[in-house]
């Protein structure tokens, strides 16, 4: 595996690849790396024969009071997990790389980008979608991986990349979980063994919600949220920020009767750590 850092290394690398006539995917993540970022990478493999990595913690996506300068690095062992998993290049850019231009215009994520996560951490979608254009712009992959874990990310790329990048193919993969039910995050090092216990709650949560589906569309999304809600209230320790049932295709809340597929989203705090998690509902 070869790891670069400039952007003219990377158009190198990329220009030498596509010389060859492959088909390039990238995979973008901000690194600590766990089985849920390398079942990315596999997905990848079987859509493109040249996978690039990029790992860039990204300033413009974390608010003033969160946690950027604490948020793991890990470099060295994500390094040698990427070269493991096959991974023909890693990208590992410095802010000067990513951000040249300090004048340059950063995107919007609109409306759905200040709901659910955009409400609770303002601005964070639209620095989401600058690195991730940004990113898109310098590998200019065929395909691009991201996990259905970060269901509001991954509808904003969607958005962004079918007005933006027509080409480009935007692949979702599915959220890899602890045996317990836990999705594996990179902020999942930051629970204790008991916030660990606490933060199981909420896959329990959305396990809950997902049974409480009658099917025939008998059911009513408030009794899925209900259902899921009474799971979190036994453990008063997960401050929740939100559950919600949004449609899979508009991220638009469901309010009344419906009929298709739903995201059930979750979002917590236990202790200082956020986490979020989502799963499909169909109705
Ligand atoms: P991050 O490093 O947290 O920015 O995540 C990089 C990519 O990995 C994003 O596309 C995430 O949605 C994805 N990802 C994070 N956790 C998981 C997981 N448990 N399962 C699958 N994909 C994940």
């Amino acid at each position: 595996m070869k790891t670069v850092v400039r952007a003219s290394e990377l158009n190198a690398a990329i220009e030498l690849a596509k010389a060859a006539g492959k088909k390039v995917a990238l995979v973008p993540t901000m690194g600590a790396l766990h089985q849920g970022h390398l079942s990315l990478i596999q997905v990848a493999k079987k859509h493109a024969d040249f996978v690039v990595v990029s790992i860039f913690v990204n300033p413009l996506q974390f608010g003033p009071s969160e946690d950027f300068d604490k948020y793991p690095r890990t470099l060295e062992t994500d390094s040698a997990q990427l070269a493991e998993a096959g991974v023909d290049l890693l990208f590992s850019p410095t802010v000067d790389v990513m951000y040249p231009d300090a004048s340059e215009s950063t995107k919007s994520a609109g409306h759905i980008g200040n709901t659910f996560e955009g409400a609770v951490r303002p601005g964070h979608f639209d620095g989401m979608l600058t690195v991730v254009s940004r990113l898109f712009d310098l590998v200019q992959p065929n395909v691009a991986v991201f996990g259905a874990k970060d269901a509001q990310q991954l509808h904003l790329i969607k958005t962004m990349a079918t007005r933006d990048y027509p080409n480009l193919e935007i692949i979702e993969a599915p959220t890899i979980r602890e045996v317990g039910g836990l999705a594996l995050s990179s902020r999942n090092r930051y629970l204790d063994e008991a916030a660990h216990e606490v933060a199981q709650q909420l896959s329990a949560a959305l396990r809950a919600g997902a049974a409480a589906v009658h099917p025939g569309g008998q059911t009513n999304p408030k009794q899925v949220i209900e259902a899921a809600t009474a799971v979190l209230a036994k453990a008063p320790e997960a401050k929740l920020d939100y559950i919600a049932l949004v449609d899979q295709d508009t991220f638009e809340p469901l309010e009344n009767g419906f009929s298709g597929r739903a995201l059930l989203l979750i979002a917590a705090r236990v202790g200082e750590t956020r986490l979020i998690d989502n799963t499909e509902i169909t109705f």
